[in-house]
């Protein structure tokens, strides 16, 4: 293996969606020394196993700081597909058909009237559906839904794609990337990061940007960011022709249809550790949970099966900015449901927080010093 280079300006722990579109935002935000790390390949942990849902308002229950930095990163992607496919020739198959919640029960049917009521309230795009105008949008779906609340502006993204699209960008505009590369600690002197020590060799640096996704909590810094794995299980059926244009939704799975035909349904939440197995119980709800959205997917093929790991903060909020004990230590992880659709923003918020020293008040209620009750004894 080359030997490493000993010093780099920035720092990026991860070579997933989120540390990948960070170490494209600095780079192409001048930082002339940035070095990605990452202890396996890249983008192979829990942003390949993604559906690529952008889904802000579907999942909203109310117009909060969390709601608007997702709607905020949503509306960044047609430019971030855009730029992306200019610079790398990756198209990243942005699919911006939209997105049905099909209410399939009462209970469902309430939800989304409610839904429906406070998001038309504050002027946001969505059409309540009876069950005769769902099924016209969408033949495929059940003939037992209650109808189905129609969100145009929540869209998805082929998450594999955008992977190679940002490491073929990162790679091109010159970032140093080190795979097969564990980060093992920080070195931190007088309340300062100094570097980190690797498996292949201490690498100092001014800024460290802490980027691994469900294993972060193991690079404490002054505090410890508690984050766990929740395992998300998926199934790939094959739908030649697509069995729906919409992504189909509901409170307990959704199907993700892609353009070469795959169909991707999901998904489970468990805490299971670090185990990443398909497992008969979590395939027997996915299938129970989609085939009750639409009965048509017993008739098709199952090609693959996968399982990730969410990384989920505490309380469930991404943790995000400079850690305000230890200077130079930023942190952009947690992002547990949501990575892939926060994703461009992250990137540009910690860009500018490092290269501008500017941290946005759509930052504020993501500081990682929310955690700062937790110390770590050194
Ligand atoms: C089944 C499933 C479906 C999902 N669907 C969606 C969706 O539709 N939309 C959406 O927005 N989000 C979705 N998510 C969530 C999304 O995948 C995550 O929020 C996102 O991928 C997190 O990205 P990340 O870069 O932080 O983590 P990861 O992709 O897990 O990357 C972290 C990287 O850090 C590396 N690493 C860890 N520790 C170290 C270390 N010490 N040294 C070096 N490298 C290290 C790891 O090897 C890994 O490659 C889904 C997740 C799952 C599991």
């Amino acid at each position: 293996m080359a030997s490493i280079k000993g010093s780099a300006d920035v720092v990026i722990v991860g070579g997933g969606v989120i540390g990948l579109a960070i170490a494209r935002g600095l780079a192409l935000g001048g930082v002339r020394d940035v070095c990605l790390i990452e202890r396996a390949t890249l983008g192979t942990e829990a942003s390949f196993a993604a559906a690529g849902m952008l889904l802000p308002q579907v999942e909203a229950d109310a117009e909060d700081d969390f709601f608007k930095l997702a709607c905020r990163s949503r509306d960044l992607y047609p430019s971030f597909a855009e730029a992306l496919c200019e610079e790398t020739g990756v198209d990243v198959e942005l699919d911006t058909t939209g997105t049905l919640y099909v209410a399939l029960n009462e209970d469902d049917h309430e939800e989304i009237e409610k839904r429906c009521d406070w998001q038309t309230r504050a002027g946001l795009s969505v059409d309540l559906l009876d069950a005769a105008e769902a099924r016209e949008l969408e033949p495929c779906i059940s003939e037992s839904a209650f109808g189905a609340l129609l969100f145009p502006r929540d869209i998805q993204v082929e998450n594999r794609r955008l992977l190679s699209a940002l490491a073929n960008s990162v790679n091109r505009l010159g970032v140093e990337v080190l795979t097969e590369t564990n980060v093992e600690s920080l070195v931190i002197e007088r309340d300062r990061i100094q570097g980190v020590q690797t498996s292949r060799g201490p690498i100092g640096c001014k800024s460290i940007v802490i980027a691994a996704g469900t294993w972060s909590s193991f690079l404490p810094c002054s505090s410890v960011v508690p984050i766990v794995p929740v395992r998300g299980q998926m199934i790939c059926l094959e739908s030649k022709p697509q069995l729906t244009r919409h992504v189909l939704y509901s409170p307990r799975g959704y199907l993700v249809p892609r353009q070469d035909g795959r169909l991707l349904a999901g998904s489970t939440s468990e805490n299971a550790g670090f185990s990443k197995r398909v497992t008969a119980g979590g395939i027997s709800s996915i299938l129970r949970n989609t085939l009750e959205i639409s009965p048509l997917i017993a008739l098709l093929p199952v090609v693959d099966t996968w399982a990730g790991l969410r990384p989920r903060p505490a309380d469930g909020l991404p943790v995000l900015g400079a850690c305000g004990e230890i200077d130079g230590v930023v942190y952009a992880t947690g992002h547990y449901r949501n990575g892939i659709l926060l994703a461009p923003l992250t990137a540009e918020l910690i860009t500018e927080a490092i290269v501008a020293g500017v941290t946005s008040p759509l930052l504020a209620p993501f500081s990682p010093d929310r955690f700062s009750s937790q110390p770590v004894l050194r």
